[in-house]
């Protein structure tokens, strides 16, 4: 009885200045002996979907799944994971604010880590899948400097080339404007830059998997620790509704869209056939899942069954 008091003290009793009426925007699990983490980075709002489909179409998909399209949102699931070789972070997300009106929904990484623990100077390692602005703006601080000012960067080496050397007009319509975010994000780390060839690993456990299309360099990564596998799918596909129930559907920000097609096909088919633990950026917070087959050209996700509810009782509430 006395704990049940205490728990209703901790969380609802204003005087306290503790706000505990918010889900929870961390999630926890393991793969093999490494603990992970995807903390909940905000989402993406699109005031129009952004897929080359008949709107009819996307809103039928979304709506099937409860899902709106007045605005259609995506979320931002960014990956922690401790390991031998020191605290890696997979894609850092959005830096939020009004200068990109995609973006503004999200950039809640830090406040979230912090929250989790998990300050952003105790990041050893940022892998990013490729350099959209979404995934990369999150880089730079708020000061300018480097958001982990304790990191380095890790970036195939085909990516890091397209986005320094491609000269894309950037233009007001535009919706993520990534050349300028991409370089703005990257230059903070370029003393301790990794450029890493595809197919391979940057540290032990890791290993950059080629899938271009999305963009010319991107890549997915897979995680491997003591027989178990995590697939880190960054933008192979966006979401249930949309490109894994729907392969074929182009998304404005793919460069090539039928290599972006076939490579989004191929891992679909890998990781339904794998039976393979995913984390899926854009999916549903927390975006960890398996794929599986649904129809001849159409793919299913199954959120992974929760592994790590404890007791149910608070820790801990944050202001
Ligand atoms: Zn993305």
């Amino acid at each position: 009885m006395f704990l049940r008091s205490a728990i209703f003290l901790l969380c609802f009793v204003p005087i306290l200045g503790f706000l505990c009426q918010e889900n929870s925007p961390v999630y926890r699990f393991t793969i093999g002996d490494i603990r992970a983490t995807v903390i909940y980075d905000g989402f993406l709002t699109f005031t129009t979907p952004p897929f080359f489909a008949p709107v009819e179409d996307v809103n039928a998909s979304y709506s099937a799944c409860f899902r709106s399209i007045d605005p259609l949102t995506l979320s931002q699931n960014v990956l922690v994971l401790d390991t031998e070789a020191g605290r890696v972070l997979i894609d850092p997300g959005a830096r939020g604010g009004e200068e990109v009106p995609v973006l503004a929904s999200a950039g809640l990484l830090f406040k979230n880590m912090r929250a989790a623990g998990i300050p952003p100077e105790s990041i050893d390692h940022v892998f990013l899948t490729h350099g959209h602005a979404d995934h990369v703006s999150g880089l730079l601080g708020l000061e300018g400097g480097p958001a982990f000012p304790n990191a380095k960067l890790y970036v195939g080496v085909t990516e890091n080339r397209f986005w320094m050397t491609e000269p894309l007009p950037i233009s007001e319509d535009h919706p993520l404007r990534d050349t300028l975010l991409y370089r703005d994000g990257v230059a903070p780390y370029a003393p301790s830059l990794q450029l890493v060839e595809e197919d391979s690993s940057p540290l032990p456990g890791f290993r950059f998997m080629s899938n271009t299309g999305h963009s010319p360099g991107h890549n997915y990564i897979e995680v491997e620790s003591n027989g178990e596998t995590l697939i880190v799918s960054g933008d192979t596909w966006e979401s249930k509704p949309d490109q894994l129930q729907n392969p074929d559907w182009q998304i404005g920000t793919e460069t090539d869209p039928p290599m972006a097609r076939r490579s989004r096909v191929k891992l679909l088919r890998k990781v339904a056939r794998n039976r393979s633990l995913v984390l899926s950026f854009h999916e549903a917070f927390p975006g960890l899942g398996h794929v599986v087959k649904s129809g001849r050209r159409s793919f299913d996700w199954v959120v992974a069954p929760p592994r790590n509810i404890g007791t149910g009782v608070v820790q801990k509430c944050f202001s």
